[in-house]
Formats: structure tokens, C-alpha cells, sequence
């Protein structure tokens, strides 16, 4: 059985970037180890152990892990978290240049929000053994409500000036 440091050998022995290639993997190594500590904190409130870590430059610039339990939030996952740190952080929720590690492949809820926070590249460790299919709500559009549309509008338009 090939250690994961070898096969990472192999895969740079085959590619004319050999070298960047074999840096690439120790450094994702490298996040993925904290992101796994950041884990072991869920654990101390009886969440699920899940942790990650918002690279940017190669600079840690936030860590979350699931505290949804001890929130009692559902929206408490730990890419949210680290999200909201890193947003926090650099004053907006434009995360174009990070790369967000993460130690269980992120759920529909979490996809969705790396894809508004703009983040291009997810690295993840453990696979979802099951994604949860729940069911949506009943969507109701009630006409004439005409106010909610114009307040946007007036928004938008002053936004533009
Ligand atoms: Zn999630």
C-alpha cells in the first residue's frame, strides 16, 4: 500500500512541473493538518468534527469548525464560520483569491455560499458519504405587492449615480 506522500511522487515524477507539483501537495498537506485541528474543537461541544481554514497568499487568514450544536444555529458549519471571519477580516465578502480547506466535503447549504463568497478552489478531505436530499419548501409569490419591487429599484438606481 502506497503512502499518500508517495503517490504524490509518482504523480510529479510523470508531469514536466515535477517540482511545483510535490510543493503543491506537502503544502495542502500542511492546511489540511490545521484544518483537522480546527476539527477537534467541535468535539469539545459534542458537534461533529468538522474544521477548515481560508488560505489567501499562502496566509491562514481565518479557522472555523462546526459549532452548530452549541449554537444551536443550523447555519453554524465550519466553512460558514471561517467564511464569516475571513469576510470579517478583509472588510468584504469577496474572497476571489482564497482557497478554503475544508476537512469533510461541504454540504449544498455551504457550496452555495462559497459560490456568493466568490472562493474559486475547495480542497476537502473526507467525502460525503451521503449528500442529504431535503425537500424544498412550498414557494408562494404573492401579487400586488408592489412596494417590495420598487424599494430594490430605488436602490439600485442610486447605487448607479
Ligand atoms: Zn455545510
Amino acid at each position: 500500500m502506497a503512502e499518500p506522500g508517495q503517490n504524490r511522487k509518482i504523480a510529479a515524477l510523470r508531469s514536466s512541473n515535477c517540482v511545483y507539483l510535490f510543493i503543491l501537495g506537502d503544502i495542502m498537506d500542511k492546511y489540511m493538518q490545521i484544518a483537522l485541528k480546527e476539527a477537534q474543537k467541535s468535539l469539545l461541544t459534542d458537534d461533529v468534527p468538522i474544521g477548515a481554514v481560508i488560505v489567501e497568499n499562502d496566509t491562514i487568514i481565518a479557522k472555523g469548525h462546526n459549532t452548530r450544536e452549541k449554537t444551536h444555529l443550523i447555519t453554524r458549519h465550519a466553512e460558514i464560520n471561517a467564511i464569516e471571519k475571513a469576510c470579517k477580516k478583509k472588510k468584504t465578502w469577496h474572497l476571489d483569491d482564497c482557497i478554503l480547506y475544508v476537512t469533510l466535503e461541504p454540504c449544498k447549504m455551504c457550496i452555495e455560499v462559497i459560490k456568493q463568497a466568490r472562493i474559486k478552489q475547495v480542497i476537502y478531505a473526507a467525502k460525503q458519504e451521503k449528500q442529504v436530499n431535503l425537500k424544498d419548501p412550498d414557494m408562494i409569490k404573492l401579487e400586488n405587492v408592489e412596494n417590495s419591487s420598487i424599494l430594490l429599484k430605488e436602490f439600485f438606481k442610486n447605487k448607479r449615480k
